[in-house]
């Protein structure tokens, strides 16, 4: 039986991986994707204490280099349930993966972060991978000296169209609203860039295109005024929503789908512990998730020796 089963792979999980090996017990991650999570399409970490300047890659790679050196095992198995075994303590957990696969733990942390929200427009998935892409990172060299657009306000939506305005040849911010939720530092660089417009209180109302995108519409909420603007790639960065719903059975989901706990990572039941952006929070940071890792792991831990 493993000790702690661990959910993700991605900053929450790796960071619960390291605290559960280094108190002498054993580590088993699933990741569905990749490790490292969203963080790994992240071009530049710069706010993480201790390391003045990473990328998301680099620093996802050390913390599962970091991991697995100290004994953690990463399998590439998506959870899809997870079942109480018996009614004692020491049955543990049942954890049953896509592929039909099961593992048996003593307890289990739930690092899932989130995935990347939709706008929920007309063609959004038919043109995704034809224009639309959700990660510039990986796809903004397709879109060399061309025109894009990022829609979102966000830190995520100002890193791309900075990562994005030196490659093309003009970046449309556009944004619901006129003040932004990402730093201010960011912005101010942004607005030195001559190849970046933003476009403020608006929205993407349509995506225009025969096989790909061509143009997007987008509407002023102020004015109600509608304005095409022709873009080969939308780049949407408007933030992330949970994916927890296969965990309902045996964790508390709030209206959003986070899963319930507080700092403590506790769920509703014990045994199961939470960690990361996939819980119920204010702040979703990379520094917080690898907190919450930390706490998570070491609850797990102690929870074992308990008795
Ligand atoms: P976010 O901070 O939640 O921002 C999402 C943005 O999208 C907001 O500006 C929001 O507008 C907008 N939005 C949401 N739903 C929308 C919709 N349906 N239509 C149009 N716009 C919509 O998400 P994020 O930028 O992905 O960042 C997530 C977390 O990761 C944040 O805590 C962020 O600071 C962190 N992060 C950190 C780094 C870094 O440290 N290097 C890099 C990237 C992200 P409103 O503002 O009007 O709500």
């Amino acid at each position: 039986m493993i000790d702690v089963l661990i959910i993700g792979a991605g900053p929450a999980g790796l960071s619960a991986a390291i605290y559960v090996e280094r108190s002498g017990k054993h580590a088993v991650c699933l990741e569905s994707l990749t490790v490292g999570g969203q963080i790994v399409n992240t071009p530049e970490i710069s706010n993480y204490p201790g390391i003045k300047q990473t990328s998301g890659f680099e620093f996802s790679m050390a913390l599962y280099e970091q991991a697995t050196e100290l004994g953690a095992e990463v399998n590439y198995e998506k959870a899809v349930k997870i079942e109480k075994v018996g009614e004692d303590k020491a049955s543990g957990f049942m954890v049953t993966t896509e592929s039909g696969k099961t593992y048996a733990a003593q307890t289990v942390i739930i690092a899932t972060g989130a995935k990347n929200r939709h706008l929920g427009i007309d063609k959004e998935e038919v043109f995704t991978g034809k224009g639309i892409s959700y990660c510039a990172t990986c796809d903004g060299a397709f879109f060399k000296k061309k025109d894009v657009a990022v829609a979102g306000g966000g830190n995520t939506a100002l890193e791309d169209a900075l990562f994005l305005s030196n490659y093309c040849n003009k970046v449309y911010v556009i944004h619901r609203r006129q003040e932004f939720r990402g730093e201010p530092q960011i912005l101010n660089v942004l607005k030195e860039k001559e190849n970046i417009s933003f476009v403020l209180d608006s929205t993407v109302e349509e995506l225009k295109g025969e096989s790909s995108l061509e143009a997007v519409v987008v509407k002023n909420k102020v004015s109600g005024e509608l304005t095409e603007i022709p873009v080969q790639g939308l780049f949407i960065a408007i933030g992330q929503e949970p994916d927890n719903a296969d965990f309902a059975n045996e964790v508390q989901l709030d209206e959003k789908g986070y899963i319930a706990a507080d700092e403590s990572c506790y769920t509703k039941t014990p045994g199961i512990f939470v960690a990361g952006d996939c819980r119920t929070k204010l702040v979703r940071q990379l520094t917080t998730a690898a907190s919450d890792g930390a706490v998570a792991a070491l609850a797990a831990c102690a929870y074992i020796m308990e008795d």
